[in-house]
């Protein structure tokens, strides 16, 4: 991009727009996947849904790339693009909880750790992922599920509605009674129908929630996911595990015999009322995971995943 049209950008928004001559264009740069090495041609920080909608307009009338970045934690990297713009919307993080209504009313830069803050003071919360750093954009446009999803749905179930700029830089609110199309759309089309600048979520009663880890050895991972396939669909829908492929972390809760050993295990969280927790998971330590039967064996001859099996 050559500097007049920067420089152009620069005039024509509120927010900062970083090009690869400042300083901190590298930091700009990284995602949460360090795999990534993309160089777009600026990222432009929007301030607000009017800077998004300039932006949109600007980089449609000169013929630009554009990605949109939420957290930045999608795997491939989708927020950035070589050559092309990235609408950055961090600075749109922010949350305003309804406590009466049960509804939370979200910026399109937050994350989720954003939300479960703010909802918690209110014993109030809504199903997302499991990682904090994750954004609300990408993972609610994506469909979203987490601890809470076997209880309350998925995260776009609880999407009430989205303020969307579009892609000619017109701004529209998509709810069941505006734009239903568009509501429907969003749940589940990802980043491909509108930049969502804020997200409005209805919230369910959440308090304490139990939380267990299990773990087994790795060479284990078969029969546990057998298991673990088995297990859940018949478990109340007030559990919910998650399951992983780690390296066990050096310090509590986990015994210091195992640190620093690659096991397979599940993140456990039950919703329910807290005096059934250990009942919930009676099963799940006895017996837990047995041996996977011929049956459930690998069907793909000479499987590399498989070879140590
Ligand atoms: C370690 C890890 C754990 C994960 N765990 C879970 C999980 O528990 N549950 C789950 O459901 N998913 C999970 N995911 C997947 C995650 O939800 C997606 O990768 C999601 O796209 C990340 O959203 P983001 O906004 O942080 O990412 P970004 O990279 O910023 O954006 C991803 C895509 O969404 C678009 N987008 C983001 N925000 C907006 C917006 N406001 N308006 C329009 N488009 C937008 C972007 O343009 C891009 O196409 C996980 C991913 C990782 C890497």
């Amino acid at each position: 991009m050559d500097t007049g049209t920067l420089e152009a950008m620069r005039t024509t928004l509120r927010g900062p727009v970083i090009g690869p001559q400042d300083a901190e264009y590298d930091r700009t740069r990284q995602v949460y996947n360090a795999m990534i090495d993309r160089h777009p041609a600026a990222f432009v920080s929007c301030a607000d849904a009017a800077d998004v909608m300039a932006a949109v307009t600007f980089i449609r009338d000169n013929g630009l790339e554009l990605a949109v970045r939420g957290g930045g934690h999608s795997g491939p990297g989708l927020c950035l693009v070589d050559d092309g713009v990235t609408i950055d919307l961090s600075p749109m993080a922010g949350v305003r909880v309804d406590p009466v209504a049960r509804t939370a009313q979200v910026g399109g830069g937050s994350h989720l750790g954003d939300l479960d803050h703010a909802t918690h003071a209110f014993g109030l919360a809504t199903p997302t992922g499991i990682i904090s750093m994750t954004g609300v954009g990408g993972l609610t446009l994506g469909g979203g599920h987490g601890y809470l999803t076997r209880r309350y749905g998925l995260t776009a179930d609880n999407m009430l509605s989205a303020d969307v700029v579009l892609a000619d830089g017109s701004f529209v609110t998509a709810s069941e009674a505006e734009h239903p199309d568009l509501l429907w759309a969003l749940r589940g089309g990802g980043g491909n129908f509108g930049i969502v600048t804020s997200f409005t979520y209805r919230l369910h009663p959440v308090d304490t929630v139990g939380v267990a880890i299990t773990v087994w050895p790795v060479d284990r991972t078969r029969d546990v996911l057998t298991w673990y396939r088995e297990f859940l669909p018949q478990a109340p829908d007030d559990v919910y595990g998650f399951f992983a492929l780690f390296a066990i972390p050096p310090g509590p809760p986990f015994p210091e015999e195992i640190h620093g050993q690659k096991m397979c295990g599940v993140v456990w969280c039950h919703t329910g009322d807290l005096d059934h927790f250990e009942e919930a998971f009676t099963s799940v330590r006895e017996p837990g995971p047995r041996p996977s039967t011929s049956r459930n064996r690998c069907p793909t001859p000479r499987c590399r995943a498989c070879s140590t099996s």
